[in-house]
């Protein structure tokens, strides 16, 4: 099979070829999963053309054999495997709480996120990530309210399914609110309310909101001014937190890295448990690990040179 980036990820055998994530709407093609920069100009998660695929249904597409697999990223990810050909979107080999996890197979080529591919991007532990969170969300709360901001998509629901653990009170925007919303009838059971239905006499109450990062600090849309005015203290959530100080740059409380990508040290693992002949990275690292992979597993490696 030959790999490289046209229009999207461009897989070819023969007379045969199918685009993975495709950079705009092409038939016949493959989306990984909702996040934006995955999906043409969001035209499936806006109600466009796409269809569902669940995971384990094998179907034929342009010639190939075509499954889905959990990449346990977010809710709804999958790795696409075709023929003998892995592809893993952006994944997670340790999974999380809204979504299941990446599980290696053997395959002949595998294309990687190296989202995290730099040697060295490792996070803590996760269980341990996620009691620190749980711990200052509880100490704080005894004062007021408290403000977790992360990723509209994933990283939100995420938050929520992690502070129901907790039996204290959700409060988010209304568009992850629409976001969670889907999550229900496919098993998974956020409790949250919208922060549009409050009465204004609520707003102080201890809770914990969930919001875009942007609504952590003012200026704040009028809708939500009053977010600015009830001492909340503030928190960010995201992988990035384990490399850089957001606390200091945005005046913020607190930082965690949470993240629903492999590190670098989960994806080298995933990558020699797949036993390729071939790797691909993609991505913002691709390069690094692409390197990694090469010295460390002997493994022939090219980067990919995805938008
Ligand atoms: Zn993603």
């Amino acid at each position: 099979m030959r790999v490289r980036y046209e229009g999207g990820i461009l897989v070819q055998e023969a007379l045969k070829e199918v685009i993975l994530d495709p950079a705009r709407k092409t038939p016949g093609s493959i989306v990984s999963h909702g996040h934006m920069d995955h999906l043409t100009s969001g035209e499936v998660r806006r109600g466009g053309t796409g269809q569902p695929l669940p995971y384990g249904k094998e179907i034929d597409l342009n010639g190939f054999r075509v499954v889905l697999k959990d990449a346990g990223h977010v809710f709804g990810s999958a790795m696409v495997r075709v023929d003998d050909l892995l592809y893993t979107g952006d994944f997670n080999p340790e999974g999380g709480a809204t979504c299941g996890r990446a599980q290696p197979e053997f395959v002949r080529d595998l294309i990687v996120d190296a989202t995290y591919g730099r040697p060295g991007y490792n996070f803590p532990p996760k269980h341990d990530v996620e009691s620190d969170l749980l711990n200052w969300l509880e100490m704080e709360l005894a004062n007021g309210p408290v403000a977790l901001g992360g990723y509209e998509f994933g990283k939100s629901q995420e938050l929520i399914a992690l502070v129901n653990r907790l039996g204290v009170e959700v409060a988010v925007s209304d568009k992850i609110a629409d976001l969670a919303d889907l999550y229900g009838p496919y098993g998974v059971n956020l409790r949250y309310r919208r922060l549009s239905e409050l009465e204004e006499g609520e707003h102080r109450d201890p809770r914990a909101y969930v919001l875009p990062p942007g609504w952590l600090r003012p200026p704040l849309d009028d809708s939500v001014s009053w977010l600015g005015s009830i001492g909340l203290k503030t928190a960010y959530v995201s992988g990035w937190c384990a490399f850089f100080d957001y606390t200091g740059r945005y005046g913020l409380d607190a930082q965690f890295p949470l993240s629903d990508h492999g590190d670098f040290e989960d994806v080298m693992t995933f990558i020699e448990a797949c036993r390729p002949r071939r790797v691909y990275t993609a991505f913002s690292g691709a390069k690094d690990l692409a390197k990694a992979v090469e010295r460390r597993l002997k493994i022939r490696a090219e980067a990919l040179l995805t938008r």
